[in-house]
């Protein structure tokens, strides 16, 4: 399984997905047709578009993409009025076959109501959306905050070398929020190095890992008591950290 990372409008990432032994070629998210197809021309085929959610900037380019190219469309079931062009209607926890690729559907509600990410157990790898971001998550447009914490903890127990993709390069905005209120985290401050390199050379800070994030993104933290104290709220349940943090993220 090899992956390209391509950057699409101002900070969206779409994911092609080859799959050697078979030919097979996905795109996760295409944002924009005229990026993707830059890459996809190269492999002359797309036999699959996989959505995460129905936002404008994650399936910009699926029309285009299947007019030119024949693929087929997946994604939630509970989005198959927005997805444009959707063909496959795709169930929480459920397999699906691209090539010798298996993945699995994880359901996270939160940022949309029909949000999913895309799980590839066996090699490791989570597409993620805009759930899950490194060191963030996304705003809670559809849903309730103690929805996207329950979808949080979902892929906060995936195991911790599984790789994340995410929809968006978000990290040095993200970076900054989590030393406003984390500032004791050793392993935050070893990132700031890491994250400015990368940037510097115009490089993704993408992929993350979700061992990573748990020890950095303070959204996976909010049982940390640091974090309760520098809040001033040392006796809130975890959920009413989460809904405090989001709604700080929101004005910062
Ligand atoms: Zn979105
Ligand atoms: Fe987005």
């Amino acid at each position: 399984m090899k992956i390209e990372i391509i950057s699409c409008l101002n900070d969206n990432y779409s994911y092609l997905i080859f799959e050697k032994e078979t030919n097979i070629i996905s795109i996760v998210d295409p944002s924009d047709f005229n990026a993707c197809d830059e890459v996809i021309r190269k492999y002359k085929k797309l036999d699959y578009i996989l959505n995460t959610h129905h936002h404008l900037d994650h399936v910009g380019g699926n029309l285009e993409l299947k007019d030119k190219y024949n693929s087929k469309i997946l994604a939630s079931e509970k989005d198959k009025r927005r997805i444009p062009g959707i063909d496959i209607l795709l169930k929480d926890k459920q397999i699906f076959k691209i090539g010798n690729l298996e993945f699995k559907i994880i359901f996270i509600p939160g940022h949309t109501s029909g949000h999913i990410a895309f799980y590839f157990k066996k090699e490791k790898i989570l597409f993620s959306g805009d759930t899950l971001f490194s060191l963030g998550c996304g705003r809670v447009f559809e849903g309730t905050h103690a929805e996207m914490l329950n979808s949080l903890n979902k892929l906060k127990s995936l195991p911790s070398d599984t790789k994340v993709y995410c929809g968006h390069e978000y990290t040095k905005r993200n970076l900054d929020f989590c030393l406003k209120y984390d500032n004791k985290n050793q392993f935050l401050k070893d990132k700031i190095k890491e994250v400015n390199l990368r940037l510097k050379d115009n490089l993704p800070t993408i992929p993350t890992s979700i061992g990573d994030e748990i020890k950095t993104n303070i959204f996976l933290r909010c049982e940390d008591k640091a974090i309760k104290q520098a809040l001033s709220l040392k006796d809130s349940s975890d959920q009413e950290i989460f809904a405090k943090l989001r709604d700080l993220k929101d004005a910062f």
